[in-house]
């Protein structure tokens, strides 16, 4: 049986600089833990085949399909504010698939083992992390919010080691390209502009092609990606998510969300969640994504500066326009966004007034984020504080100063509030069943039930919960 891969590998033919060929690093027992066969399916792949061992060995990396060019990316990136050298240390591009439609994915492997970029690392990855990678990026996906996709997870048969011993596992990643913000740091500090220029060149073709007759390409590709970022980093303001670990190499030039590491969604509002055990300073907090968004492409918009223009004060000029129009263009992605979660088809100079007080009374009375939207949504608003009464009377009338039907209006928000979102408790019992207990059956309905976030079906009521309460703050921990 024929999986029908279809490589075509233009990031191979960049300078040789880009990347360093190698190939996975074969693995001792392999074995498949979920295929993503709907996604298979979009991608014109076989999935009969891909479930077969001559597909597991190629999740695994024991087997490279005809036409992959296996390699290593390198880039760089501002970690935690910090600049530094990173690179693929534990993944490998197999190369380009494209589709039936003409559509072209990366596909990489996660945890194939080590690279000449892997530091100190293994290069390996552990089962828990990889299934969390695979189930948030697809719920992501189902809630409308670009991101990259997961393929497949397969088990190595071997362990790595972490704070204990666990089971190592790869993650088959798609994405519409790995392109990050970090490549580009990567090309201005490291190469010459010829190579810099090279990669612009590629990141325009494959993601702007409209650019590539703008009076200036790199001015149009920043404004783009600036654009793409604000409109990604909305989305995931509108439903509670945080990235926790925004570093500018996990910043994709295509706007996909990437890298699902020590993410989670906020359950309770407050712009002060951070979920992540290494975010001690609270850097990429729920409430800081935006900013950190905007310092990420101000990044990005230096790396491009000798392509902007030849004389360099006239260069920053330039980017300085473009990226300080980033704030109110964020705020006009979200308030687009907030209107619809409200229901809101027209629009009122008090909006953010009436936005901005129901969320202040959600953080004071520590209201659920998601599932007040989804009160509101389904109608069945249950706050006793006179404070929030009286917010639902006047969202009332802002509602009555609108021709819209009752229909409309909850449609409408019913397509804009997602019923479930993937709760981390939820999360968190079906890792510890599948990576602890070999049992995939409860992360198998979690991901059922996520595949349709704005169905409002009974059988997601149950996932729609939210956590019991604890002393114990929810911390996660970096995907290593
Ligand atoms: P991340 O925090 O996943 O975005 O990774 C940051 C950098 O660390 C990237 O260059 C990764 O390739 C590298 N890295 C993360 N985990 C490992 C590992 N286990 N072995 C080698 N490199 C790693
Ligand atoms: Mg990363």
């Amino acid at each position: 049986m024929n999986a029908n891969w279809n490589f075509d590998n233009s990031y191979a033919r960049l300078p040789e600089r880009f990347f360093t060929k190698i190939r996975p690093t074969p693995v001792s027992d392999p074995a498949l833990v979920v295929l993503n066969r709907s996604l298979a399916d979009e991608l014109g792949l076989c999935a009969e085949a891909l479930a077969g061992e001559e597909g597991v060995a190629v999740f695994a990396g024991n087997s490279i399909p005809e036409g992959a060019e296996p390699l290593a990316q390198a880039y760089a990136g501002h970690q935690f504010g910090h600049f530094n050298m990173l690179g693929d240390g534990r993944a490998i591009l197999l190369g380009e698939h494209v589709t039936p439609n003409g559509e072209r994915v990366d596909i990489q492997l996660k945890g194939s083992g080590r690279t000449p970029y892997s530091r100190g690392g293994d290069g390996r990855a552990a089962l828990g992390p990889m299934l969390r990678e695979y189930i948030i990026s697809e719920a992501m996906h189902a809630l409308r919010i670009p991101t990259t996709r997961s393929l497949a997870v397969v088990t190595t048969g071997e362990v790595v080691i972490r704070d204990k011993e666990l089971p190592g596992a790869i993650l088959t990643r798609v994405a519409a390209s790995h392109l990050r913000v970090g490549t580009f740091q990567y090309a201005a500090r490291f190469l010459s502009k010829e190579e810099l220029q090279a990669l612009a060149d590629y990141a325009i073709k494959r993601h702007y092609p409209n650019g590539e007759h703008a009076p200036n390409r790199y001015l149009f590709f920043l404004e783009e990606v600036m654009k793409k970022q604000a409109a990604l980093v909305a989305k995931w303001q509108l439903v509670g998510f945080i990235h926790g670990v925004m570093n500018t190499d996990n910043m994709t030039v295509s706007g996909e969300t990437i890298d699902y590491g020590p993410c989670a969604f906020m359950d309770v509002y407050d712009p002060t969640t951070v979920f992540s055990s290494i975010d001690t300073q609270g850097r990429y907090a729920y409430g800081n994504q935006p900013y950190i968004a905007g310092w990420n492409i101000a990044r990005f918009a230096e790396s491009l500066l000798p392509l902007l223009h030849d004389e360099e004060e006239k260069a920053i000029e330039l980017a300085q326009k473009v990226i300080a129009q980033f704030p109110t263009l964020y705020e006009t992605y979200w308030l687009q966004g907030m209107r619809a979660k409200l229901g809101l088809w027209t629009e009122e100079e008090e909006d953010k007034k009436l936005i901005g007080e129901l969320l202040h009374l959600m953080y004071t009375y520590r209201a659920d984020y998601t599932n007040t939207f989804r009160a509101l949504t389904i109608n069945e608003w249950e706050f006793c504080e006179q404070e929030f009464r009286d917010w639902h009377t006047r969202w009332q009338q802002r509602m009555a100063r609108q021709d819209m039907t009752k229909d409309e209006v909850y449609e409408r928000m019913r397509q804009h509030n997602p019923a479930i979102i993937p709760r981390n408790y939820r999360v968190e019992e079906a890792l510890a069943a599948a990576a602890e207990h070999g049992d995939d059956t409860v992360m198998e309905r979690l991901l059922d039930v996520l595949k349709h976030p704005y169905a409002y079906t009974k059988e997601q009521e149950e996932y729609a919960k939210p956590p019991a309460p604890s002393d114990r703050p929810y911390k996660t921990f970096c995907g290593t």
